[in-house]
């Protein structure tokens, strides 16, 4: 399933939060997902002109290959990057070739059968955990949980490491409740080395306004960092890998 191109919307050279060390994020163009507090709505269509080979992305990332260090590497993200799973394969496994560690940033949400493959040259997995509870999920997706939990069962399969992250928004899952069902979901994965809440920010809200896009968040403040630090107290408590 290789496919030498495919469609790039941003490069950042220097990202330091989005896996282990210093890395080169490449953000996929395209996403089947309408989060409701999405920040990059604009990558959720593919622009035709953002095509670009796997040679001349690799081109690019290999640039900043002496920044990576020893921890550091590549993180694809989006967008939703398994909605090209081809260029996404070809492009881990030219890196991996090269000695450069590869994470996978992703909701999950792709076609199955393309899930062995894409991890097979995967190191890292971020799995964004969206909403724990399937019922809910959809509301905030615009799609349903079973894809995502496919892909988990395949991260477990392939015993990839991964990293947990949940977008906090205020009113919507700032509760200890969900921080229970949260733990419930993560303590049942293998592998997982970190768990993460990210608090929402409003600085994508802009950008819907441009794109002529309704903004379900309109008018919901950020996220505190105090009090999305203080889920995060509540949370470790109950999770596994921080009590073990
Ligand atoms: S998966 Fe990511 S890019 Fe897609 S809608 Fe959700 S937050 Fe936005």
């Amino acid at each position: 399933m290789w496919s030498n191109k495919g469609f790039v919307a941003k490069i950042e050279s220097m990202g330091t939060l989005d896996g282990p060390g210093v890395r080169t994020v490449v953000f996929f163009g395209g996403c089947p997902l309408r989060c409701s507090y999405c920040h990059n709505p604009d990558f959720w269509k593919v622009n035709t002109d953002d095509e670009i080979t796997t040679d001349e992305l690799f081109a690019k990332v290999e640039r900043f290959k002496p920044f990576h260090g020893q921890d550091g590497g590549v993180t694809v993200s989006g967008g939703e990057p398994l909605s090209q799973p081809a260029f996404l394969t070809s492009f881990f496994k030219k890196c991996q070739e090269n000695g450069i560690h590869t994470t996978l940033d992703t909701s999950g949400f792709g076609n199955a059968k393309n899930f062995a493959e894409i991890l097979k040259y995967t190191d890292l997995v971020i799995f964004d955990l969206k909403e724990p509870n399937a019922f809910d999920y959809p509301k905030l997706t615009g799609v349903v949980k079973r894809v995502s939990d496919q892909f988990v069962d395949a991260v477990q399969r392939s015993g990839n490491k991964m990293w947990i992250r949940t977008v906090i928004v205020p009113g919507k899952n700032d509760t200890l409740a969900k921080m229970d069902e949260i733990a419930e979901v993560v303590n049942q994965l293998d592998n997982v080395e970190k768990v993460q809440l990210l608090p929402y920010h409003t600085m994508g809200a802009s950008k819907y306004a441009e794109l002529g896009i309704e903004y379900e968040l309109e008018g919901v403040p950020a996220m505190s960092r105090e009090k999305c630090d203080e889920l995060m107290d509540y949370l470790k408590t109950k999770l596994n890998i921080y009590n073990n």
